[in-house]
């Protein structure tokens, strides 16, 4: 985690005031840029040369949440820690089938991929254009902000 802090488009504490931001978690240099060219909003930067590790503008971003699905390494998520007075959202790719329904109940995990507290499915995307990466949004309570990336697979469970 500390690590991760230090990463160049990790937020700071008062980026999260912002609304919905992304959460990259790319620290490795490796010859890769699609969350730069997708970003409609020229948002994300890794330029020259290519193994450069992302930055982000969270002022230029608008929480859409295009570059998610489009970085191969599954290193981005959305987080709203402010979601409403207890609950934080967090949107993020997933690829295993079957997919959440919306209103279920799920184990949301850890970057150990260890359980850290439940959730509640508020939407799920699976868009063509997003060549079957799944986006699954869901509420849970916010104290686990830093811990919460993804889900427990449901034929795991
Ligand atoms: S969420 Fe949308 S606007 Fe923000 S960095 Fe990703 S693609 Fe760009
Ligand atoms: S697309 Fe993903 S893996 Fe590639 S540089 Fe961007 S964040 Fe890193």
């Amino acid at each position: 985690m500390e690590e991760l802090k230090l990463s160049t488009a990790f937020p700071k504490a008062n980026d999260y005031q912002r609304g919905p931001i992304p959460i990259i978690e790319c620290t490795e240099e490796i010859p890769c840029n699609p969350c730069e060219t997708v970003c409609p909003k020229g948002a994300i930067k890794v330029g020259n040369p290519i193994t450069n590790q992302p930055t982000i503008d969270f002022s230029q971003c608008t929480g859409c949440g295009t570059c998610i699905a489009k970085c191969p390494g599954l290193a981005i998520y959305i987080l709203h820690l402010n979601y409403n007075e207890k609950e934080a959202l967090i949107t993020f790719p997933f690829e295993y089938l079957p997919l959440p329904q919306k209103g279920q109940t799920i184990s949301l995990v850890n970057r150990l991929g260890e359980s850290v507290c439940v959730g509640r499915v508020v939407k799920v995307i699976n868009h063509d254009l997003y060549d079957h990466t799944a986006l699954i949004s869901a509420t849970f309570s916010k104290e686990h902000y830093e811990n919460v990336v993804s889900m427990k697979r449901l034929d795991k469970e």
